[in-house]
């Protein structure tokens, strides 16, 4: 049987074998699909063991997605772009990198939420591997401008300096601020991306509620009761929220059609995943 797997540290709560589970099942795939904790220093020997022992390809989670980029023999644009890899697709002894995380989150925005994108005003919060996977997707939707905000300028102005061109190319205007920029109060987005961990250590939001919009839409990239804070101050303040769950499964979705050529049902998974979720 074809076995692929997700590495990472920590790699406990990962949901992706059980996505990949139902993805397999729904489309009559014979998979193994488990997930593995590689030494913070051993990412590298532990993917060519599972490549030596048959692997067919793997996703890669925190903290190795800029090494899997590094060690990818042949890398798509969107791994270029981002410098970050979660999905790896063995090829012989080639290894082909992509980053199926900003797909991910588009078709979870435009398909599963109906947030048509083209025109619009984003703000993306975060400049560290989640936003820079986002960020050329997202230019790709045609908005009409996202701002990038980060805790640490330099960042932001680095991923936005990389995807200069691709925004040119699809005439949007994209810009980065630190958090402390007078736009975030100035200025409210049709739509709101924390691609930030705040929520992940559950420190203060880090925007004003003066970038939302009634009616707008909130989406932090953080799932489960880790999100739920920004979720409620999104909705308290007329947006509507969403977290990360539908990115996850489309994300899967993604690597799976590349290592299968299949396209898995995901509004089902999603609905069961977050059926799962709120029972545990
Ligand atoms: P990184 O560690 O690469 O980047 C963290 C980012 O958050 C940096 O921009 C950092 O700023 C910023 N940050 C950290 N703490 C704070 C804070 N208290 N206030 C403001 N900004 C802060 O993490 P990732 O980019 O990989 O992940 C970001 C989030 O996205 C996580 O919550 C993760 O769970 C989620 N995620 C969800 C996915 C999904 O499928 N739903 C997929 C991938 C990630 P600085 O640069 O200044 O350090």
């Amino acid at each position: 049987m074809d076995t692929y797997c997700v590495f990472g540290h920590p790699i406990e709560h990962s949901k992706s074998p059980w996505i990949h589970a139902r993805f397999a099942q729904l489309t009559g795939q014979a998979l193994a699909y488990r997930k593995i904790l590689a030494p913070i220093d051993g990412f590298a020997t532990s993917l060519q063991t599972f490549q030596a022992q048959g692997g067919k390809g793997c996703n890669v989670t925190l903290p190795f997605k800029t090494e899997a980029a590094a060690l990818a023999t042949r890398c798509s644009p969107r791994v270029s772009l981002a410098q970050a890899c979660n999905t790896l697709k063995f090829d012989g002894q080639e290894i082909l990198g992509d980053n199926t995380d900003g797909l991910g989150l588009v078709n979870d925005l435009v398909h599963n939420a109906s947030c048509n994108l083209q025109g619009k005003s984003l703000l993306l919060i975060g400049a560290g591997g989640a936003a820079a996977g986002v960020l050329g997707p997202l230019l790709c939707e045609k908005p009409r401008c996202i701002v990038v905000v980060n805790r640490t300028l330099d960042k932001a102005v680095r991923m936005v300096n990389r995807h200069a061109a691709l925004a040119l190319a699809e005439g949007v205007d994209c810009q980065a601020f630190d958090l402390q920029h007078e736009i975030l109060h100035s200025q409210a987005f049709d739509v709101v991306i924390n691609a930030s961990s705040s929520s992940l250590h559950q420190g203060e939001l880090p925007v004003p509620s003066s970038v939302l919009s009634r009616h707008g839409m909130a989406c932090d990239l953080m799932y489960g009761p880790a999100s739920q804070r920004f979720m409620d101050w999104a909705s308290s303040h007329g947006a509507e929220p969403r977290d990360g769950l539908g990115m996850l499964v489309e994300q899967a979705a993604e690597s799976f059609q590349l290592w299968r050529g299949v396209r898995p049902p995901t509004a089902p998974v999603l609905a069961e995943l977050r059926a799962l979720l709120a029972q545990s």
